[in-house]
């Protein structure tokens, strides 16, 4: 599963868009957004766990998938 950004959370400092590997995540400040997955990358996310160990507000969760734990 891709990150889940907490809108309630997040501040909107954008560290997890730039750390993550993939460049998979976006946020547009000038629309009032939170980050998100680019619609064309959502099966690439590598769950490596940057975006939610970056974030300075506890905002990123997910779910590794079973594959990634064995
Ligand atoms: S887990 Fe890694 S690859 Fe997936 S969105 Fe976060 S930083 Fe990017
Ligand atoms: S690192 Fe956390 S607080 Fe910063 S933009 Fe990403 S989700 Fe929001």
């Amino acid at each position: 599963m891709p990150p889940v950004f907490d809108k309630d959370k997040c501040i909107k400092c954008g560290l997890c868009v730039l750390d993550c590997p993939g460049y998979i995540l976006a946020l547009d400040k000038d629309k009032d957004e939170i980050p998100h997955v680019i619609g064309k990358y959502k099966r690439e996310c590598w769950h490596c766990g940057n975006c939610r160990i970056s974030c300075p507000s506890g905002a990123v969760s997910y779910e590794f998938p079973l594959y990634t734990l064995v």
